[in-house]
């Protein structure tokens, strides 16, 4: 049975009580076959998995959807719960805060904040304070549960990069694993926001997984075609429906790429209000 926890209390309680090692997977919930691999690869590797399921207000901007994000968790639970029986002697402990105060307390005053380039090109351009937002959660917690591991999907590639810098610059004990996207057999991501989309939409939104794989192909492992590549990327971006496409370092996120053992292609397609966003690791030499 999987065991719900609503307070900060009841947490602290719990995870006080057995000091083990354990992994931690956070999300916002609305689970899919994305979110589970993260939980079924914590479950191989600890006895006990924390989970928690909180749609975080911080890393909301004003006019981004936090009131209509889909909040399902008796749907999330049962998802858990079946998940949980196939790994025998095997825990789950989901946190879903009942309210925002049992993360950030009344009159909370606190930023975890990644400066530089790494939070403020791209994502951080387009959505200011996003990262701020997600470092703050993300420590909130990582400080409560105290994981020896936590797990991130690449689909947030920049947000991955994020998370490994604070850990880094804070010198947080905990590994912090990336974890490959997955996909519909379309090729595109899977998202708690893929609802947002119509049919139609979602028979355009392919243009976005497929010129990931058009670029990687371009590229072929092959420094020197990294040219050609980009002229690619310019050609595509008359389609106004980009907010970004872009091949950059994928340790540094730098656009110098003389060094570069391997890039990452990021992109966001946006169609009406929804932001698709997807991304290609490509080794090169
Ligand atoms: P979210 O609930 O959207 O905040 O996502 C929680 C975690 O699941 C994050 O680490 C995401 O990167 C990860 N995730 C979301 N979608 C996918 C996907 N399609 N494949 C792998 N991981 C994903």
């Amino acid at each position: 049975m999987v065991l719900l926890l609503k307070t900060t209390q009841e947490l602290l309680t719990e995870r006080n009580k057995d000091k083990i090692k354990v992994g931690f997977v956070p999300t916002m919930g609305n689970l899919h076959a994305g979110h589970i691999s993260l939980l079924k690869r914590a479950l191989s590797d600890y006895d006990v998995v924390y989970f928690s399921i909180f749609v975080n207000p911080k890393q909301f901007g004003p006019q981004e959807d936090f009131n209509r994000y889909p909040r399902t968790l008796e749907q999330d639970l049962a998802l858990i719960e079946a998940l949980e029986k196939e790994y025998q002697n095997k825990k789950v402990i989901v946190f879903a805060p009942a309210r925002a105060e049992e993360i950030y307390p009344p009159g909370f005053a606190q930023t975890v904040s990644v400066r530089g380039d790494i939070s403020e090109i791209l994502e951080g351009a387009i959505r200011p304070g996003h990262f701020d937002g997600v470092s703050t959660v993300v420590f909130q917690l990582f400080d409560l549960i105290k994981p020896q591991e936590a797990y991130f999907g690449l689909k947030d590639y920049q947000q991955y990069l994020v998370i490994k810098h604070m850990v880094n610059d804070l010198l947080l004990p905990i590994k912090i694993t990336g974890m490959p996207i997955i996909r519909e057999e379309s090729g595109l991501a899977l998202s708690s926001r893929n609802q947002y989309l119509s049919e139609q939409d979602k028979i355009v939104s392919l243009t976005l997984s497929k010129t990931l794989l058009k670029l990687k192909k371009l590229i072929d492992g092959k420094k020197e075609n990294l040219e050609m590549a980009n002229q690619e990327v310019e050609q595509t971006l008359k389609d106004k429906n980009w907010n970004y496409l872009e091949i950059r370092d994928a340790d540094t996120l730098s656009t110098d790429l003389t060094n570069s053992k391997e890039v990452t292609i990021l992109a966001v397609y946006q169609l009406g209000t929804t932001r698709l966003l997807d991304n290609l690791q490509v080794t090169i030499s």
